[in-house]
């Protein structure tokens, strides 16, 4: 919209006041209770509407097995309890009784054999050695075994002559199931917790709401234009941005720098294109790696730890020549092999080996999932990406944390650090990582061939996808990524590129509980062990300990639900808006949170005995 259709706008305002009247609500508002749920956006000409309640319900719901858990545990309950009303001498006197006992001692016997099912289930789930490494879920089957015996063995006692054995083992298995239904019931606990989920919201999606609502009282189309118009500058965040009225090309001058610039840069655009320079595609890369990633590179299970023995932190220089190669960007950009296997290697040099996370195992595993996102998710379609963008989404995922010296940011401003100094406690890792990764840019004069104007793009992209790394900033970013989604004009493949660039890289970041467990508890190990190494530091200087840093009170389990429930799984959610085909991978993570739910005692164990 120009500044000139603006001011009519606002002119015509008066005149659309005069003419308004309150329509009743009706079909209107039902719409709309879909229309604040869904966000619609334009797709190379078609327009898609993603009900995101509905894939969160399909994901987010209590699996088959744990709803079956529920049903046998409540039945399980009653029957001990219509068994504990009742005394041996009650079923003597009375025929009925002794054959109402039976019968519900044969149901009981069903349960149990149900839940042998169960735990055999699990097992196969989650490994054999996994499940059985919490002693509550040992001392659980042995218990259900126990029961079983003792009910066969309580069925088959007839007579006198085992009265007495009768008896000891009525006791015993009465206090046994009793048990059982205490241990089953916080099992039934942790599903509903683990259920849950967390809705945050911000003012402005609620202020596009309201609007929203209020658009729908007015039939004047003007009103309706006014107030589309007020909720596309709150979307776009552009409310203080200057409209300038009167001459404008002098004012554009002083508050609008850019706009010369930009008209240099594309004169140099055409300067530059006008050079022909070919670089070929092929980096040379080990035939054996190549075979490898050809597999693995769209396999979210990929063993990528073992690469790392064998190439070391040329590994990350590796995996970017292939995809450079494979999307045709050396020839495409005019960038030359050997510059860009120096800047990668510069890179990966430059990521710190000693750190267990923070380290260029983190940066493949970043990229790799990136790559995920535009291939498998298909955001090569929807965000239109060209090879320029390609890059850019490649290299800064790949460079996102270089030189990370394994401590956050809240310690480098407590201890004033020299980054904390030089950045002045703003997101000061990730201006570094930012910083650094132009350094080596330039040094291996990596983008000589490329116009300024593109230069630009990238810089201004990279730098705003790395900044968006700092976890300080997740709470702010989510919000603007909402209001965009709630807007009416989200357009992942043009204006709304960079927001989801950023959003990409973000939630690559936070990707662990995305990925199936195998590689996600190498990474919570990886990620808490640094945690607590910085806090081991924290405590040698007096400094107040980080929350999850503190080795002595951190429940790993506990952590992770707690960065799942708050952070990946709302974001995800989200990023399924904008890559519906997250929804087919969704799955994994609720089952990750599973997992975890039932690891908090055994961590909770850890602690105590530590
Ligand atoms: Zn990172």
């Amino acid at each position: 919209m120009t500044e000139q259709q603006n001011l009519n706008e606002d002119t015509n305002r008066n005149l659309g006041q005069a003419t308004a009247k309150v329509v009743p609500r009706g079909s209107k508002e039902i719409s709309n209770i879909f229309g604040d749920r869904r966000s619609s956006y334009n797709i190379e000409g078609y327009d898609r509407v993603i009900a995101d309640e509905i894939t969160d319900q399909q994901h987010q719901g209590i699996p088959l097995i744990d709803k079956a858990v529920i049903a046998l545990v409540l039945i399980f309950t009653l029957l001990v309890f219509i068994n504990f009303s009742f005394t041996s001498n009650d079923a003597k006197e009375d025929p009925d009784i002794d054959k109402t006992l039976f019968v519900t001692k044969i149901i009981e016997l069903v349960i149990l054999i149900l839940f042998v099912l169960e735990i055999s289930i699990r097992c196969f789930q989650n490994g054999f050695i996994t499940y059985f490494s919490d002693c509550w879920s040992f001392f659980d089957a042995l218990i259900i075994v126990a029961s079983i015996v003792l009910i066969v063995l309580d069925l088959n006692l007839q007579g006198d002559a085992f009265t007495t054995i009768s008896k000891v083992l009525r006791g015993i298995f009465r206090f046994l199931r009793l048990f059982l239904v205490f241990r089953k019931y916080n099992q039934v606990k942790k599903i509903n917790n683990a259920g849950t989920r967390y809705t945050v919201r911000s003012p402005v999606e609620k202020v596009i709401e309201i609007m929203r609502d209020l658009a729908d009282q007015f039939e004047d189309s003007d009103i309706i234009k006014q107030l589309n118009w007020g909720i596309t500058h709150i979307s776009n965040n552009t409310v203080y941005e200057p409209i300038i009225e009167g001459r404008k090309s002098e004012a554009l001058g002083w508050l609008n720098q850019p706009q010369n610039q930009q008209l240099m840069a594309s004169q140099e655009s055409k300067k530059s294109s006008s050079i022909e320079i070919i670089f070929s595609n092929d980096t040379k890369l080990p035939e054996q790696l190549r075979q490898d990633f050809a597999q693995n590179i769209l396999n979210l299970d990929y063993d990528y730890f073992s690469l790392f023995d064998r190439y070391d932190s040329a590994i990350l220089t590796h995996l970017m020549c292939y995809y450079f190669e494979k999307e045709h960007l050396f020839s495409t950009l005019k960038i030359s092999p050997d510059s860009f296997k120096k800047c990668m290697d510069q890179l990966g040099s430059n990521y710190h080996k000693e750190n267990l996370y923070h380290n260029v195992i983190h940066a493949f595993d970043v990229t790799h999932t990136v790559y995920f996102f535009i291939e498998k998710c298909n955001f090569k379609e929807i965000g239109k990406l060209t090879k320029l963008d390609y890059s850019i989404l490649l290299l800064s995922a790949a460079a996102h944390d270089v030189d990370h010296p394994g401590l956050n940011n809240i310690f480098l401003n407590n201890t004033r650090h020299e980054l904390a100094m030089t950045y002045n406690d703003k997101s000061s890792l990730e201006q570094h990582h930012a910083a650094t990764l132009f350094k080596c840019i330039r040094e291996t004069e990596l983008f000589s061939n490329f116009s300024i104007q593109d230069f630009k793009y990238f810089r201004e992209k990279s730098i705003s996808m790395i900044l968006s790394t700092d976890n300080a900033m997740h709470g702010k970013d989510f919000n603007k990524l909402k209001a965009r989604l709630a807007s009416n004009d989200f357009d992942p493949g043009s204006k709304d590129k960079g927001i989801c660039f950023d959003t990409l890289l973000h939630a690559a970041d936070i990707s662990n509980p995305f990925k199936p467990m195998k590689n996600y508890e190498k990474w919570t190990f990886r990620v808490l062990g640094e945690f607590w190494q910085q806090g081991d530091r924290e405590k040698d200087m007096g400094l107040p300990v980080t929350m999850l840093c503190d080795r002595r009170t951190t429940n790993v389990a506990k952590s992770q639900i707690g960065f799942i429930d708050f952070m990946v799984l709302p974001y995800y959610n989200t990023l399924q808006q904008i890559l519906p085909v997250l929804a087919e991978f969704m799955e994994q993570i609720s089952e990750n949170k599973r997992y975890w739910a039932e690891q908090i005692e055994h961590y909770q164990t850890l602690l105590n005995t530590q």
